[in-house]
């Protein structure tokens, strides 16, 4: 690395970000003191050095002062760093003889006392100053990008994803784990607040995926491996076996009718149980794809090896089932990914105090979605488990929702849902419903006017979480009944309220295998487990790794018009990148000095983005640069000192240690 004494002229800009940093940094001062440190040419303080009058002033000294290079003192640059880097661009300066100190999360907002805040600053800028000095020009590079996008997930995000992108002249795969796309909102009869029915909005959405030319649909399937990088993902899929064949069923469906199980025997998934199917069988009836699915747990061919497998007889000269159907994996090629794998909801069983998988008549709000459906278990009747057609009934607001033993975050959806439910409970029953809420929101368009529908319709509203549900006890007059017991905080006393049918309102949460996933794809999670945005305002579909988003309920909890609106942003970012052709790759990468590598491959089993190959022939490692993230883990592990990193160069590091520990 050469020595830069001598030849180094800087220039450091102090922000103020109006009072953002002002408040707490004496930013006048700080210019003032950078101006007297050593290769410092130009020093200013200016109000928003991001600004276009901020960045001129950068590129207007660099040719009027002949700076080389060049230190900003503002906030993160994760904000900005991108933007000053381009203005130095601009200027004619290499971007990477760049520095960036941010004294908004450093200094101004983890000080309340001004002096100390500016003391911190100045030794921040001091270190900088320092560092810069040592910075090497550096090259990005290009990476093209394969134009074909993997979608995982076919909920309504998956759909909306892959049918935008497919529309635009990509071709998309599209990975559903389930025997048929449509994930949540296919169990739906109507939809908040316009109670449109879900299925005439969903079923054309299902059927253009299938019928596009552009989407290759897999069922049944999941992705296992991921290799590569941005624009050159190489992906393995594994399919497992519908032992329908999808080419050869004509969706006649006779082969349900002839199965040898007379009667429908086992609890149907899609209905929670609430149902029963055989084991060949179609999810419900607008699946797509409209081919049945034989269950190998139940199917006596599979058990015992002793079915008449009239399935296949009735199938006659398409022989479109196969019984002896193996997994296949598939390997694809793409450059950008959707993540669109949706949620779960909060197992009601975790708060034994609300009886539900004790007492017959406590649902999940899903159960019911599937009881008020015409598609549903009793054709749309709303019938208890005993029978009865309930005229009372009890919706319990935020089940693993708000809570501390829990989950603490609101569920977004819950407060709309449950109101959509109390309505065609109400409109299937003519029941009386009691709404027992924390704080009812509803701050969608739409949501308020829907609200006062309900109020409008009588149902009751009651404040307070509820304390148990208990069956009937003493009194008579109760029997059958179940006995909501709920802390009233407006009228202020405790309540008891007996009614036939209770309804939880369960919260959202990540699915079980979201950790799987996110490894897979080399993402990140947020404490709460949804799968972590780039940035929660600038970059809400985008994740950390390049090349990869997300759509839906698999980064926090939405409606349906929400999940929407960003898989069309998350499709929208994948064609942006794909329509550019390439992508510029960051040089803050790891590098072998070959010279010095001894080949003991240490850096190889550390590098958590599979960066690092062992060049045999030579004895020595090699960074795929494409790959690698800039993390550094390599370089501590190196034994000799081989491994490097652009922009983290020893000397560059010592420097910035130096600058902080000189007080000068
Ligand atoms: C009871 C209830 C009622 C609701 N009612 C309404 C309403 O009326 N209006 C409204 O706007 N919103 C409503 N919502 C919210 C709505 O369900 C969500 O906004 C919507 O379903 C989100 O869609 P999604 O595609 O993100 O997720 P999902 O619907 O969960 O779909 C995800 C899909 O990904 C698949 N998948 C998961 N993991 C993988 C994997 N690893 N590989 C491949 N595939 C995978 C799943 O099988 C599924 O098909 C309600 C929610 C609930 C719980």
């Amino acid at each position: 690395m050469p020595d830069p004494n001598g030849s180094v002229r800087i220039g450091v800009y102090s922000c103020h970000c109006g009072t953002n940093i002002a408040a707490t940094v004496d930013v006048q001062a700080l210019a003032e003191y950078a101006a007297s440190l050593p290769n410092v040419v130009v020093s200013r303080a200016y109000k928003y050095m991001c600004s276009e009058p901020g960045q001129d002033l950068i590129r207007q000294d660099i040719r009027e002062h002949q700076l080389n290079r060049i230190v900003v003192a503002s906030c993160s640059p994760h904000l900005h760093e991108h933007t000053f880097r381009t203005a130095l661009k601009v200027g004619g300066l290499n971007p990477y003889f760049f520095h960036m100190v941010n004294i908004r999360e450093q200094a101004s907002w983890v000080h309340t006392d001004k002096a100390q805040g500016t003391k911190k600053a100045k030794d921040l800028v001091r270190a900088a100053v320092r560092r810069v000095a040592w910075h090497e020009a550096l090259e990005t590079s290009r990476v093209a990008i394969h134009p074909d996008v993997l979608v995982v997930g076919g909920g309504i995000a998956g759909i909306h994803a892959a049918l935008t992108l497919a529309n635009a002249g990509k071709h998309v795969y599209l990975v559903e784990k389930d025997a048929t796309i449509g994930g949540h909102m296919a169990k739906f009869d109507k939809t908040f607040p316009t109670l449109d029915c879900a299925a005439c909005i969903l079923t054309p959405k299902m059927s253009a995926v299938r019928a596009h030319p552009n989407i290759t649909l897999w069922t049944l399937s999941e992705v296992t491996r991921v290799d590569g990088y941005v624009g050159n993902y190489k992906v393995s899929v594994l399919r497992h076996p519908r032992y329908v064949d999808e080419d050869l069923c004509a969706g006649c469906l006779e082969c349900l009718d002839a199965c040898v199980y007379k009667q429908a025997k086992v609890p149907d998934a899609f209905n929670f149980g609430l149902s029963n199917r055989k084991p060949i069988y179609i999810p419900f009836p607008q699946a797509v794809p409209q081919v049945p699915v034989v269950d190998p747990e139940t199917c006596i061919q599979f058990k015992s090896g002793k079915c008449k497998k009239t399935c296949i007889e009735a199938c006659g000269e398409r022989h479109a089932i196969n019984l002896a159907a193996q997994p296949t994996e598939e390997r694809i090629e793409v450059g950008t990914v959707i993540l669109a794998t949706g949620f779960q909801t909060f197992d009601a069983a975790r708060v034994p105090y609300y009886g539900y998988g004790t007492y017959p008549n406590v649902y999940t709000a899903l159960e019911v979605e599937r009881l008020v459906n015409a598609s549903g278990p009793t054709g749309g009747e709303v019938i208890l488990r005993d029978g009865r057609k309930p005229l009372t009934v009890g919706i319990v607001h935020c089940v693993g929702s708000r809570d501390e033993n829990t989950h603490r975050w609101c569920s977004r959806v819950c407060c709309m849902y449950s109101l959509k439910l109390a309505h065609l409970i109400k409109e299937h029953t003519g029941a009386e419903i009691f709404n027992f809420y924390i704080d009812i929101r509803t701050p969608g368009k739409g949501f308020e006017e829907f609200y006062q529908k309900l109020l409008n319709e009588r149902v009751h509203f009651i404040r307070g979480r509820v304390a148990e549900v208990t069956e009937w006890e003493l009194d008579p007059s109760e029997a059958g009944k179940l006995v909501i017991r709920v802390e009233d905080t407006l009228a202020g006393f405790v309540r008891r309220i007996p009614v036939d049918m209770v309804v939880l309102a369960t919260g959202l949460e990540p699915r079980a295998d979201a950790q799987e996933v996110r490894r897979l794809f080399n993402i990140s999670c947020g404490a709460e487990g949804f799968f972590l945005e780039r940035h929660p305002k600038l970059a809400p579909v985008s994740t950390f790794t390049e090349g990869v988003f997300l759509a839906g309920c698999c980064q926090a909890p939405k409606d349906i018009p929400d999940t929407v609106a960003q898989a069309g942003a998350a499709a929208a970012e994948a064609l942006a990148l794909i329509d550019a052709g390439y992508v510029e790759t960051e040089p803050n990468t790891a590098h072998v000095m070959e010279e010095i590598c001894g080949g003991c491959k240490t850096c190889i089993s550390m590098c958590p983005y599979h960066a690092i190959s062992f060049l045999g022939e030579i004895h020595k490692s090699r960074v795929n640069q494409a790959l690698c993230k800039g993390c550094g883990t390599c370089v501590v592990a190196c034994p000799t000192g081989a491994m490097r990193q652009n922009l983290f160069e020893d000397q560059e590091i010592f420097e910035e240690i130096e600058g902080i520990l000189t007080n000068a």
